[in-house]
């Protein structure tokens, strides 16, 4: 099988050749068909994420082994099973969840993988889609597309999964204005997510406003670009000088963390998601005086990833997918997700 694989932080992805696996008892092997390029897969390729302070976290501490074969929005078709597989069989169409857990773990027992303790999720801890074959540990990890676009499903293993739990968590005090920052991957379904599962009014911020144009597409009541020296009073002005009821944060950087916290009402419901990473100063006696909620969100666990999948089918979220690689161009589709030259999504075919 053919391969875009990591080899060492910061050096350019190296397209080899290796023996195709043969699946064997709950293994799968599926033929990659699209596989989404997520900004994670640049924060693998970099090495590791910003703490802020000249403060680096670096993946191999946190388990990362490289070369690895990045992509973990993997779409494809069931090539071959293992002899202990039921309920997946050859030429099933299938969207891979990713976010595989040890299984024994508090999180794992209860359904939550995605947060377990000893991950070894594909893509980060063990390889992923990035290649015209994966070999996915477990059937159980397969949801069927039935009928879903290939291109567009590849999103629903990360960026919209992630987007689901973090609006989930945005919805809980019944917000009347969610204010979604970064209008990316994530940011875009996001917004198509908050627009189906919640009544508040959105509104996007961004650098570009060519990505705020499609947020406004997608659902988006108010975009604001924060170049705008004036962001947040706009906001403020925006949500009738109270302030947002809930901020979900895909980028996640000091000049979004600051944003969000000058923005957010009493009572309101911060939601960390983005991993650009960095670190703010707080003020902590507004956090009590305002009774604010800070949560993190990462990804998603399965069930949420089916009940997207539905979603898609019915057409009540459309991922947008705007340009495709092959695996010999995996470096420039890497280049251009930094470069934000993507709008919305954009995937590997193999
Ligand atoms: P992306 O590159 O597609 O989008 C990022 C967007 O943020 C772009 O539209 C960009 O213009 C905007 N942006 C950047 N800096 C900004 C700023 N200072 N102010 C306003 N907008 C700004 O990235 P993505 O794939 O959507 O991922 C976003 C982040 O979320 C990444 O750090 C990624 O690693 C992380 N992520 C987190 C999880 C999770 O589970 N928590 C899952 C997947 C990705
Ligand atoms: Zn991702």
């Amino acid at each position: 099988m053919k391969s875009a694989r990591i080899l060492a932080p910061n050096e350019p992805l190296a397209v080899s050749e290796s023996e195709t696996p043969k699946p064997q008892g709950t293994q799968v092997l599926v033929k990659v068909s699209s596989v989404g390029v997520c900004h994670s897969d640049l924060h693998l390729w970099e090495g590791g994420y910003d703490l802020g302070d000249g403060q680096f976290m670096k993946v191999t501490d946190r388990g990362v082994k490289y070369p690895v074969t990045p992509g973990h929005e993997i779409v494809g078709t069931v090539e071959e099973i293992g002899d202990g597989v039921s309920g997946i069989a050859k030429g099933d169409q299938v969207l891979v969840f990713p976010w595989i857990g040890c299984g024994e773990c508090p999180a794992c027992k209860v359904g939550n993988e995605n947060l377990c303790d000893t991950p070894k999720s594909l893509g980060v801890f063990q390889d992923g889609g990035y290649s015209d074959y994966a070999l996915i540990p477990d059937s159980k990890y397969l949801a069927k597309l039935d009928g879903v676009d290939k291109d567009a499903a590849t999103s629903l293993a990360c960026s919209g999964l992630t987007a689901y739990t973090a609006i989930k968590k945005a919805n809980q005090n019944s917000p009347e204005f969610i204010v979604i920052v970064g209008a990316g991957g994530l940011g875009l379904m996001g917004v198509q997510i908050a627009k189906a599962i919640t009544s508040a009014k959105i509104i996007c911020v961004d650098l570009d406003d060519k990505k705020l144009d499609t947020a406004k597409g997608m659902g988006a009541d108010f975009t604001v670009n924060s170049k705008d020296p004036e962001t947040a009073q706009k906001i403020m002005s925006i949500c009738n000088d109270k302030g947002a009821d809930s901020v979900v944060d895909f980028v996640n950087a000091p000049p979004t963390a600051k944003l969000d916290f000058a923005i957010l009402r009493k009572r309101g419901n911060l939601v960390l998601v983005g991993l650009f990473g960095g670190s703010i100063e707080l003020s902590l006696v507004t956090i009590p005086l305002k009774s604010i909620t800070i949560q993190g969100a990462y990804t998603g666990n399965y069930t949420d990833m089916v009940e997207l999948l539905d979603l898609a089918r019915k057409g009540t979220i459309n991922p947008v997918i705007s340009k495709r690689y092959s695996l010999d161009e995996a470096n420039t589709a890497l280049e251009d997700l930094k470069a934000r030259k993507i709008i919305g999504r954009a995937v590997i075919n193999p």
